[in-house]
């Protein structure tokens, strides 16, 4: 299964109008080498390439796929709405349901909890990119102050001031600062290590009264899989709450996957803006932020900081997310939480039987291998880990049938489609990989 011809001939083609080839970077499978796959479809959890190849699928498209491809029901969906209209710009009764699925998940999970939710209205825009920048914006809006903390190694999309020392994309592209970024824009953005609240007390010690909001991932999924440590996220609360900052906690990635309300089903920590994507959308373009109504109501046309989009909360988009929210049981979960527990077990098992110093580790039911011996708890732990050994392993397993994240610094994903044969393929070709990484 090495080679690819009709994916090279694609690309070469891609590579004439598109920029690299590629809409999104890592796609281009520039830190792994080699020619990326072009896929054409996907059922459960499987996707086939153009030139027919099957592969297992742990991208599940960067995360919206808790389901696996293709589910009957969210099509289904998706057809009716399409049937609908495809967008009226006006309205609809769907986005009233969206975000009150989206709220009530929230409720619950605080209601189990003991507390209330801090998620008492939400925003529909188009992408997590959208739904990060416009609560930095409010933020920004509501304090009246200029910077923001975020945590290296952190993405929140490519946001202008967001983009600094941002994760995967940028790492595997070794430009931690991107051209086009101002250095007005990133000198109000300061970074600093992820799990250290030492680092930020310092940051407030420093710039206190100009900090208008702490953004963290509220698990790290875009230098690998990095938890929370214990009382991470709380310390970041109860610092922001001190300083009269507001803590923004970026759930595109986490939300509604490692548990039906995502991170903060697992640690409700009450953030002041939640930022969602992926899961929530079905596959379909859609994200959202929210957070508690007094700070909402200072957006448009409420309030005065503004925000739009033509195609936010899109009837299709809107539909797929419905579908995919609803059918996420609580089932759902602990399927998703055993599979992942599985596949890395057996990660674990082939990589020490070929000698490979490695960590897999969890955040959730996200996951990621590091070749390194020691824990992995921030940024620079990631880097220093031996990376080299990736692409080898990761085009081992592509050539055996199982598609990886084509970087080391991509959690990996697994979907509720993930059945027993699935593991198989994944098992069988575990153990030259890890021998590749060698
Ligand atoms: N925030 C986090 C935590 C993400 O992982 C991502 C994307 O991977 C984003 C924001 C940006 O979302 P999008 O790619 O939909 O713009």
């Amino acid at each position: 299964m090495s080679d690819a011809p009709r994916s090279a001939e694609l690309f070469a083609r891609a590579q004439r109008v598109i920029p690299g080839g590629v809409n999104s970077p890592v796609r281009a499978f520039r830190a792994v080498g080699g020619t990326p796959r072009f896929m054409v479809s996907g059922q459960g959890p499987y996707l086939t390439d153009a030139d027919g190849h099957t592969y297992v699928d742990l991208v599940a498209s960067w995360g919206p796929m808790i389901h696996g491809h293709a589910h009957p029901q969210i099509v289904a969906a998706v057809q009716q709405a399409a049937t609908s209209g495809l967008s009226f710009g006006t309205p609809t009764i769907g986005e009233i349901e969206l975000a009150e699925e989206l709220i009530g998940k929230l409720a619950t999970a605080a209601q189990a909890h003991g507390t209330t939710s801090p998620l008492e209205e939400v925003r529909l825009v188009n992408s997590g990119t959208e739904a990060t920048m416009s609560a930095v914006r409010l933020a920004k809006g509501v304090t009246g102050r200029r910077k923001i903390v975020k945590f290296a190694g952190c993405y929140h999309g490519h946001v202008d001031a967001l983009l600094a020392s941002a994760g995967s994309g940028v790492i595997t592209f070794a430009t931690p600062d991107t051209p086009g970024v101002t250095s007005a824009q990133a000198a109000e953005t300061i970074v600093v290590p992820y799990n250290d609240l030492a680092a930020v007390e310092a940051a407030f010690a420093a710039d206190g009264p100009d900090i208008a909001a702490v953004i963290t991932e509220a698990a790290a999924g875009n230098m690998g899989a990095i938890a929370p440590k214990p009382g991470f996220n709380a310390g970041l609360r109860e610092i922001t709450e001190r300083h009269g900052a507001l803590l923004i906690m970026d759930e595109v990635m986490t939300g509604f996957r490692v548990s039906a309300a995502g991170w903060y089903g697992l640690d409700p920590v009450a953030a002041d803006l939640f930022t969602f994507g992926k899961v929530m959308s079905g596959g379909l373009p859609a994200a959202a932020f929210g957070g508690r109504r007094e700070i909402m109501a200072s957006l448009s046309p409420a309030g005065p900081v503004y925000q739009a989009g033509t195609l936010s909360g899109n009837p299709v988009a809107v539909a797929a997310g419905l579908a995919s929210l609803r059918l996420a049981t609580p089932e759902v979960y602990v399927t998703l939480d055993a599979t992942a527990r599985r596949i890395g077990a057996l990660a674990t098992q082939a990589l020490a039987e070929a000698g490979v110093a490695h960590r897999v580790q969890y955040a959730g039911n996200l996951f990621s291998v590091f070749f390194t011996d020691q824990d992995v708890t921030d940024f620079a732990g990631a880097q220093a880990a031996e990376t080299f050994r990736y692409g080898p392993f990761f085009h081992a397993m592509l050539n055996a049938g199982v598609y990886l994240p084509p970087s080391a610094f991509e959690a990996w994903f697994v979907g509720a489609a993930h059945d027993d044969r699935a593991l198989e393929i994944i098992a069988a070709a575990l153990p030259a990989a890890a021998r590749a990484a060698a």
